[in-house]
């Protein structure tokens, strides 16, 4: 039989071999102890547990169990398992959900808790669950995302909270698999608003996350979802905003809005839907917005905007249908 014994996880003093079928066919063969099996995983316990036939397969002298996971994820679940310390360096990558993305969907087969948890609450501290830290993620991403494609150095000391958003299609499959639902809205939020990867330009394409990532997958699961968000923004820019250019100018002749700002602002958003981007204070819409306005209506439309801001965010639950609404 071809095959071979994996360099890192043949233990010579294994009491367990498990073997795996590589894209190629080939068998991989780890030679691991049953307690740490076991101890991480419930299932592994009572598998492991039911006594083994008298005909059951040997390899090496010891129980041979084939598995019929991908071989690749088996063997990184099976490492994280045999030296937990190395998923910290995983969770600290700005990377972690692509990373870790296949080997938590063998944590949640095989039920290891202890990884579902950490990858849980690393999606917790990476995504912003409110509008004050989606615009401090942003503002963070933007510096980074200019440095990175203008060759200067990279700043990352790990200080920011949220040094850069993480690519959101496997952040999502992620918080799924982790019970983690709050992170989705902003995660959500991140992928309607995706930009645009040139796929001739790695650097951009590795930046973003997107080689390799599993896009396909989520859009033939989210599609619809992602549609109907798009519409329900529309719909919900169009009902809010026709009452923000009210005209209460005290003065004679009162100040006048710029209508293009308005129309430009509206076709911006209805663009790419990043209502939050294009009413920021530091836009370039933003200021727009208030060109030609007293200095007495100015701060009146400046508050709206900042209202009309916090409902957006507050709605979008209720855009991308994770309120319990079907899609
Ligand atoms: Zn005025």
């Amino acid at each position: 039989m071809a095959g071979h014994h994996d360099p890192d996880l043949y233990f010579d003093d294994g009491n367990i071999v498990l073997s795996v079928k590589d894209g190629k066919q080939q068998t991989i063969y780890f030679r691991l102890y049953k307690g740490i099996l076991a101890k991480n995983s419930p299932v592994f316990s009572d598998m492991l547990a039911m006594p083994s036939p008298p005909a059951m397969d040997q390899y090496d002298e010891a129980p041979l169990v084939e598995m019929p996971d991908d071989a690749d994820d088996l063997r990184a679940l099976l490492f994280l398992l045999f030296t937990p310390d190395s998923i910290s360096g995983l969770l600290n990558s700005p990377r972690f959900p692509r990373k870790l993305l296949e080997p938590t969907r063998l944590a949640k087969k095989y039920q290891v808790d202890w990884i579902l948890q950490a990858v849980a609450s690393q999606l917790q501290k990476s995504w912003p669950t409110t509008l004050l830290g989606w615009d401090r993620a942003i503002t963070n991403d933007h510096e980074q995302t200019s440095l990175m494609f203008s060759g200067g150095p990279m700043h990352n000391d790990g200080t920011l909270e949220f040094p850069l958003l993480p690519e959101p299609v496997s952040s999502i499959h992620l918080a799924r698999l982790c019970d983690t639902p709050a992170i989705l809205p902003f995660a959500f939020y991140r992928l309607l608003t995706w930009p645009i990867i040139d796929d001739d330009n790695d650097a951009e394409a590795e930046f973003y996350g997107c080689k390799n990532a599993p896009c396909e997958e989520l859009i033939a699961e989210d599609w619809p979802r992602l549609v109907k968000a798009w519409k329900r923004v529309g719909d919900w820019f169009a009902d809010e905003v026709s009452s923000v250019p009210s005209n209460t100018c005290p003065n004679r002749p009162p100040c006048q809005q710029d209508a293009s700002a308005w129309f430009s602002f509206s076709q911006n958003v209805g663009r790419n839907g990043d209502f939050l981007a294009f009413s920021r204070f530091d836009a370039t819409t933003h200021s727009a917005l208030l060109n030609g306005l007293c200095p007495l209506c100015k701060p009146i439309i400046q508050e709206q905007i900042k209202a009309l801001r916090w409902e957006f965010a507050g709605q979008l639950s209720h855009f991308f249908q994770l309120d319990g609404g079907t899609v």
